[in-house]
Parts: structure tokens; C-alpha cells; sequence
């Protein structure tokens, strides 16, 4: 042990050793992994240590594909054997649903270059004798799925990791972690104490305990998970071969081959925690007691799906544990609020997603920059909310117990909810409204209005029943909401829709170095006093850190709007960039709050509130400026002129409590012009008509500003900016696809991203996000398609143009063309009005 090192990590799992391998690969050599006990000793000894690379998170899909593509080449490179063997799996449908879905996701795997095929009953029993195919609709089977040995995966990395100049310290635990005044870290440990200049906690079932030493809590919590191992089976004595691996989603069991018996897990609907706050420190290389009452339906279910099973008897139980974040994914990343500190844990699938982690977090702690667009991995996409205990313990038995259960694109999961609510959350429920959920706030989707039973599938209202009683169908298809929401798009375009603006984050930057900070930080140029503008934002290498706006309330006083979920995340960057003294920087998000009002009525009912002229003369699109609004109680709101939608619009925003004197003003005004509350849903259908892309589907880590467009708001001339050589040389060298508006033939469903569309039957790009547009009649998409195709069709004549693709929208093949310019205003003129 030296008493200095560049980086520790803390735990000798698949991950910490994984991480470990990929620093020292990387070139960072002065590095240990310090560890408790021995390596394995957490979650890792007793897993299945089955892999696939299948995510429903496309960047996460492709990062597992690393994993599994690094296991032959660390047992070269470390000689050590990895136990590899590459069996192929088949996720299994007993539902018409369920097949639909994985004709969904088979298509969806296309556009991520990963061949999946689609399997009958009868070639499920072939590959794997041991399934009784009664009830099958088919399965989706994927050859790079299989099992390691837990064991010598992990040494494997850590050999090779040892063989490039890592130290590893093992028995001996980290007592605690003391910041040093230059950044780096005292590490405490049993041995005593090192001085690193990063940390990393990757100490699975204890990282909780770990993040507790540094003042942080983690949304992160142990769960225990079953699985059983069988005797010989007879049957496969004849099979000369391994049976392909199973996961029946309906039966909420997974089979492995294992020597010539089976590995028989269960993700049972009655989940249980175990030692919440992390593992003892005392907890050793242990089995939780089987609770195999407990699992029983589960069981019951897979023995009758794998019946040859109940012939033989169980050789072992294995009750263990792991850890669960509440969407399941790991959290990766420089903590928030800390220098120099590291996470990698919350991981559930490391024998999937190790080397992903290994690799994007060591990039990031060496380049600055994960080289991956990993935001469903960031621990920055989480806030304080998310470890509040009840929270957690909720949400992460919610995603346990529903990990085989299809999720709709239009389902709303309960658990941890409410948790945030907007001041006028109670007056929306009472118009209607049904809530999603964004980072813990409730969100409007839709208003259930009138007469609202009996709306059918194609948005026809029925006859009779009553708002209250509106229970959505959870389909992948059009829903029986489609009728609320087309009257809200229909109210935006004709009259005026507003939308609860608590979903937006907003950020006060002011002093006397306010103006030349957000200088370098945006890459457009900084609007002038009473101006707003687009603001794309640039990490170091030049692709997209957001898509904000910028507005200049006085000559050091600015507002940035983004999303509000992105909070943390943008937080960690603003802050990470902040220089010492000049510049305040103030997160408005939930002390400010307010509505974004559009439609062609938008100017008649704010005009009546305010002194200003609102003319175009005196407040032209793109404005913005304080004003008062007149309540019953007088509001000074912040008010910036432009819209989502297309319409004209304003956003209006005024301190948190005042928002429902807000909302009185404005429908005093608005409703006898046909004002109405507009959810998340309208707003899809409304951008999608204009073409406008959003954070998060066009617009991600790994987006260009000239893959998307934003180019255009990006000032190259105005001097130097974070990530200017970066877009500089994207334009010298463009991408090789771009965002383009498609419309699409698909009568009862809509894209919803990351469906592939071809030409003639070959891939020339992807979807980023789908809806109708009830306004135009059509419905669309945007989608990156290859530059050459897009320049090709340019050449003919009309509205749209080119040779006629196709896009797989759940699954089925629907033509679709490429539209010339947005489907409705193209020209912004009713943005200008
Ligand atoms: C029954 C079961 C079956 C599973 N099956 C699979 C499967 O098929 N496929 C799959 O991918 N995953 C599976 N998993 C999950 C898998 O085990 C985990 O994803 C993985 O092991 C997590 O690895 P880790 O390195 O993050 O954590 P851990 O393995 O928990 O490692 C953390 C390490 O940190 C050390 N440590 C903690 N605190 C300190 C400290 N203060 N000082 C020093 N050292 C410390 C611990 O001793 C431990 O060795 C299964 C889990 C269980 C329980």
C-alpha cells in the first residue's frame, strides 16, 4: 500500500474491478481498489452472472453490447478464464401484447445494430427442450446472451488490471473519507490512511454506508433475489449441448443451463428489501434464508412452464442480495456538490453492465467526458428527493417487482407519488387533469373534460358517462385519451391553451460577471436587454450539454429555462464552471413557477393584465421583460414571449405561491376567449407539427448541434465558448445523419422513438419521438436519417419528398415520407403574429 494514489477505488466487485481494469488500460496506473474483505465479497460471489445486452434504454443496450464483446479479451489479456459461455437467449411472449412488444423492441434492436430474431413455440423447443410451449405466441431470441463465472470474470479484471500497474488492497476496509483542502481525499482504511486525489465508491451493498462517510445519501438500496439450481435433468443428458437461456416475462421466472441441470431464477411481485441502510459491515460471504413460501406463485408458474424441472430434485437455494436504484439503472458519475468524488454502484445487471461502467466512468474521470451518452446512468439524474426513505423503498419494490411487467407509453406508475406538487396542482385535478410525473413533480398529461366515457380508440366521443370516471386504456397504440387531447391541440391552434410551467427549470445568473460567464457557457450569442434566444449549450468536445433559453432581464441579470428534471445534472455543470467571485447563480425552479399560454387569443387575454404594450411593435417575439400583472393582489411576473406550440405565446412566471393568482388572472381574462389547460400530450402533438425537437429524444449528449439543427443558434464567430472546436469541426466534417420531420401512415399508433426507418428494406436512420398531430391530420416524427438519402430526395419536387421509406411503428411496417418543412406555419408566422 502507498500512501498516495491518483484514484482509489473502494470495492473489489465486478464493478470496482472492472473500473479499475479500464483506468489502468486507459493510462491512469497510479491507482489501488481497496476492499473489505476479498474480491466477490459483495452481491458478486453468488450471482447468476447471466449477460444480455437487451435494454429498453438504447445508449445502455449498446454499452451492455461492450460488456459482452470485452469478456473474451480480458480472459486473453489476464489468462484467466471467464467461464464464458455464450448459450443465446429467448425472452418468451404467452400474450398478443406481450408479442407485440417484443416485435416492437426487435425493431427497435435494428436500429441499434443489434440482430435479434423473432422465434415460433416450436423453434423456442427446439433451442431449449426444457419449455412447454402451450400458451406461446412466439419469443425474441438474441445470440449474445449467456453466463460467466462470477468468480473468475471478476478476477479476470482484476489479474489484468494488476498486470497494467494496479495495486489492489484487500481485507481491509475504508473507515472513512475526509476531504482535503485541495480537493483530493484522506482515505481511512483498516491499514491505515491514503491520500487520493479521486475516489470512487463501487462498494455494491455497502455503497450506501460508503456515500453516508462523504455526506451523501444514495438512492440506492439492497433487495434480496432468489434463485434455485436443480439436479441432473435427464433430459438433457441426450442434448449434446447447452439449452438456449429463457426469461418468461408472464412467468416472471429465468432459466440458465448449469453443468447438466438448471438455474431457475424468480423476479416474484412481492419483493423484499433487506438491510436498507446497506449491508452490515460484518456480513460475510452470506445466504440469506430461502423464503420460498414466499415465491411460491412465482415458482408454480415456472415449473409449470418448465415442467421437466419438477422431475428432479433442488441441489441448492440461493437467496442473496443486490442493489436496486428506483429505475433499476446503476448511478455513474462525478457526485454533485463534491470534488473529486466518484460513484459506481446501484449496479443490478454487472455481469451486463460492468465493463459499460468501467469504461464510460474511467473516460469520464480522464477526459471529462464519459464519451458515451449515459444519462440513464448518471447519478445526476437523480436529486435529494430520490433518497428520501419512504421514496426509495417505494419506487425501487416497484421496479423489482414490475421488472417482466410491459410498461405502456402511456402508463403513469404510482409509486413515490405525489411527491412535488405545483400550487395549482389541486385547481388542475379538479379541471381534469391527469398527472404524470417529472421529477417527482405531478405533471399534467391530459384534462378529461366533458362528457367522457365512451371515447373510442380513434378519439370519437361516445355518449354518456362522467370526467370522474375516465379510466385510459394502457395500450401501445392510440389511447381513448386521443379525443381529450386532440380538444386541447384543437384550443392552442384556435383560441389559447396554457400549460403548467412547474416542469420547467429556472436558473437566475447575475453580477458584474454574469454576462461574460454565460458568454462561454452558451454557445449563441447573448441576447441584448429585453431579449430572449435559443441558447444550445456545449460540453468540452462539442456535442449538446442543453437546449436552454436565454432571457436578458437587465445587463447582469439573466434567466435560463430549461428542463426542469435536468436540474441536478445541469447543476453539476453550471456549478463545476462557476468562477470563484462575480457571478451569482440561483436555481429558481421551485421558488418560481408560472404557465406557458399560446394559441392565436394569447395577446387579448394577457394585454387586458398588463400595462405594457404588448403590440409586436413593443413587444415582439422573442421579447421579455418584468411586468405587473394585475390580480387581485398586483404580481411582478417575468414574462418572455415565445411558445412550444408554434402559436403566439408567452411564458408567465411570478413566485411559487402566487401561481394560482396567476392562473385566476388569466382565465378571468382567457376564459371567455376559450382558454383551457393543456397536458404534456397536446404539447407532443403541437411541437411535432412544427418540427420542434426536445431535450431528451433529438436532443442528447451525443446530438451535434448540426445533427439537430441547432446550429443555426449557434454564434461560431463570436469568440471563444465551451466546445466551439469541437462544433467547428463537426462543421468541416458533418455528421452523417439529420433531424428530419417524417410523416407517417399509421392509423391507430405513433412512432414513439427509436423505431428504424428504412428504405427499401435497408436502415437509413431512426426515430427520435412520435405523436398525431391533430391539427394537421397526420401523424409524424422526427427522425435521423442518413445525410445522403435526405439530400437525394431533396432533389424532387413537393411538399414532402423522396423515394417513400418505412418506419416499424410497434413493430409493423407503415410507409412514410420525408416532409420539406414543418407540417403546420413553416414560415413561424403565427409565432411573429
Ligand atoms: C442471487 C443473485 C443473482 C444475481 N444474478 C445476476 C445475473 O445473473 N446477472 C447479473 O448481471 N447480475 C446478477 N446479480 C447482480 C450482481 O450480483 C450485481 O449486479 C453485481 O455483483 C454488483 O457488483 P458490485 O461490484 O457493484 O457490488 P458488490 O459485488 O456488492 O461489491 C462491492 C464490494 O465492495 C466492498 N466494500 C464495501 N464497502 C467497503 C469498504 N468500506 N471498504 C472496502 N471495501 C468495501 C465489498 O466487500 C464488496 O466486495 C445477481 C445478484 C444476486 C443477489
Amino acid at each position: 500500500m502507498k500512501p498516495h494514489y491518483k484514484v482509489v477505488v473502494i470495492g473489489g466487485g465486478i464493478v470496482g474491478t472492472s473500473l479499475l481494469y479500464h483506468l489502468a488500460r486507459f493510462g491512469w496506473t497510479d491507482i489501488a481498489l481497496v476492499e473489505r474483505a476479498e474480491l466477490t465479497a459483495g452481491s458478486t460471489w453468488h450471482a447468476a452472472a447471466g449477460f444480455h445486452a437487451l435494454n429498453d434504454d438504447p445508449n445502455i443496450a449498446a454499452l451492455q453490447g461492450y460488456t459482452i464483446r470485452l469478456y473474451d479479451e480480458i480472459e486473453r489479456e489476464s489468462g484467466q478464464s471467464v467461464g464464458m459461455h455464450m448459450t443465446g437467449g429467448i425472452s418468451l411472449a404467452a400474450s398478443d401484447e406481450r408479442w407485440q412488444m417484443l416485435k416492437a423492441e426487435r425493431a427497435m434492436y435494428e436500429t441499434m445494430d443489434m440482430e435479434t430474431t423473432l422465434v415460433t413455440p416450436e423453434q423456442i423447443v427446439e433451442m431449449c427442450p426444457l419449455v412447454d410451449p402451450r400458451g406461446l405466441k412466439g419469443g425474441l431470441y438474441d445470440a449474445h446472451e449467456g453466463y460467466v463465472d462470477a468468480h473468475g470474470a471478476t478476477h479476470a479484471f482484476a489479474i489484468a488490471a494488476r498486470q497494467r500497474g494496479a495495486d489492489i488492497l484487500l481485507r481491509n476496509r475504508v473507515l472513512g473519507l475526509e476531504p482535503r483542502a485541495d480537493g483530493h481525499w484522506d482515505v481511512i482504511t483498516e491499514q491505515g490512511r491514503i491520500i487520493a486525489e479521486h475516489v470512487v465508491n463501487a462498494a455494491g451493498l455497502w455503497a450506501r454506508r460508503v456515500g453516508r462517510m462523504t455526506g451523501v445519501e444514495l438512492p440506492v438500496v439492497p433487495m434480496s433475489h432468489h434463485y434455485l439450481v436443480t439436479d441432473d435433468v435427464p433430459m438433457l443428458a441426450t442434448l449434446g449441448r447447452e439449452f438456449v437461456s429463457i426469461t418468461d416475462l408472464e412467468g416472471f421466472t429465468y432459466l440458465q443451463p448449469l453443468g447438466k441441470g438448471a438455474l431457475l431464477g424468480v423476479y416474484e411481485r412481492d419483493p423484499r428489501h433487506w438491510s436498507p441502510e446497506g449491508a452490515p459491515w460484518d456480513y460475510g460471504m452470506d445466504l440469506l434464508p430461502p423464503d420460498v413460501e414466499r415465491i411460491l406463485p412465482e415458482l408454480e408458474i415456472g415449473y409449470a412452464r418448465f415442467p421437466a424441472l419438477a422431475e428432479v430434485g433442488i441441489k441448492r437455494w440461493v437467496n442473496g442480495a443486490f442493489t436496486f436504484t428506483p429505475d433499476g439503472n446503476p448511478l455513474v458519475g462525478p457526485v454533485p456538490g463534491k470534488r473529486n468524488l466518484w460513484v459506481a454502484c446501484g449496479c443490478m445487471g454487472g455481469f451486463s453492465q460492468g465493463s459499460a461502467i468501467g469504461l464510460t466512468l474511467s473516460q469520464w474521470m480522464i477526459h471529462g467526458d464519459p464519451g458515451h451518452d449515459i444519462f440513464g446512468m448518471d447519478v445526476a439524474r437523480y436529486g435529494a428527493f430520490a433518497s428520501g426513505e419512504d421514496y426509495l423503498r417505494d419506487t425501487t419494490r416497484q421496479f423489482y417487482a414490475r421488472r417482466f411487467v410491459i410498461s405502456y407509453p402511456n402508463e403513469e406508475l404510482p409509486a413515490g407519488r405525489p411527491l412535488k406538487t405545483s400550487p395549482v396542482h389541486d385547481t388542475l385535478a379538479a379541471e381534469g387533469a391527469r398527472f404524470g410525473v417529472s421529477w417527482g413533480m405531478e405533471t399534467p398529461q391530459y384534462f378529461v373534460t366533458g362528457d367522457a366515457a365512451g371515447v373510442d380508440a380513434s378519439g370519437g366521443r361516445g355518449a354518456t358517462g362522467a370526467a370522474a370516471a375516465f379510466v385510459e386504456t394502457l395500450t401501445m397504440r392510440r389511447s381513448n385519451a386521443l379525443g381529450f387531447v386532440a380538444d386541447e391541440v384543437r384550443a392552442v391552434r384556435e383560441a389559447a391553451g396554457m400549460f403548467d410551467a412547474s416542469v420547467y427549470a429556472r436558473y437566475e445568473v447575475s453580477g458584474p460577471g454574469a454576462a461574460a460567464w454565460l458568454d462561454r457557457l452558451l454557445a449563441c450569442r447573448l441576447p441584448a436587454i429585453g431579449r430572449v434566444r435559443l441558447a444550445p449549450m456545449l460540453g468540452h468536445g462539442g456535442k449538446l450539454m442543453g437546449d436552454l433559453t436565454v432571457s436578458r432581464l437587465a445587463a447582469d441579470r439573466f434567466w435560463l429555462i430549461g428542463s426542469y428534471y435536468l436540474q441536478e445534472w445541469h447543476g453539476r455543470w453550471f456549478r463545476d464552471l462557476l468562477p470563484p467571485q462575480g457571478v451569482e447563480f440561483k436555481n429558481l425552479s421551485d421558488s418560481w413557477t408560472g404557465f406557458a399560454l399560446s394559441g392565436p387569443r394569447a395577446r387579448d387575454i394577457v394585454q387586458p393584465l398588463v400595462a405594457r404594450d404588448l403590440s409586436n411593435a413593443s413587444f415582439p417575439f422573442m421579447s421579455c421583460g418584468e411586468m405587473q400583472i394585475a390580480a387581485r393582489t398586483p404580481l411582478t411576473a417575468v414574462v418572455a414571449r415565445l411558445s412550444l406550440t408554434g402559436e403566439l405565446g408567452y411564458e408567465l412566471y411570478v413566485p411559487a405561491a402566487s401561481q394560482p393568482a396567476l392562473l385566476e388572472a388569466l382565465m378571468s381574462t382567457g376564459r371567455a376567449l376559450g382558454l383551457r389547460h393543456i397536458g404534456n400530450r397536446a404539447l407532443d402533438s403541437l411541437r411535432l407539427e412544427k418540427s420542434y425537437g426536445i431535450w431528451s429524444t433529438e436532443f442528447t449528449q451525443s446530438t451535434t448541434p448540426g445533427m439537430c439543427g441547432l446550429d443555426r443558434h449557434v454564434a461560431f464567430d463570436k469568440g471563444d465558448f465551451i466546445g466551439r472546436e469541437g462544433a467547428l469541426r463537426e462543421r468541416e466534417t458533418p455528421s452523417s445523419r439529420v433531424l428530419v420531420t417524417l410523416a407517417i401512415d399509421a392509423t391507430d399508433a405513433d412512432a414513439s422513438g427509436f423505431e428504424p426507418v428504412k428504405l427499401d428494406g435497408r436502415l437509413v436512420g431512426y426515430t427520435t419521438s412520435g405523436a398525431y398531430g391533430h391539427h394537421v391530420g397526420q401523424s409524424l416524427a422526427l427522425a435521423y436519417v442518413d445525410r445522403d438519402v435526405v439530400a437525394a430526395a431533396g432533389a424532387a419536387a413537393g411538399t414532402s419528398f423522396g423515394a417513400p421509406l418505412t418506419v416499424d411503428v410497434i413493430g409493423e411496417t407503415r410507409a412514410a415520407r420525408i416532409l420539406r418543412e414543418a407540417a403546420w406555419d413553416p414560415k413561424g408566422m403565427r409565432l411573429r403574429d
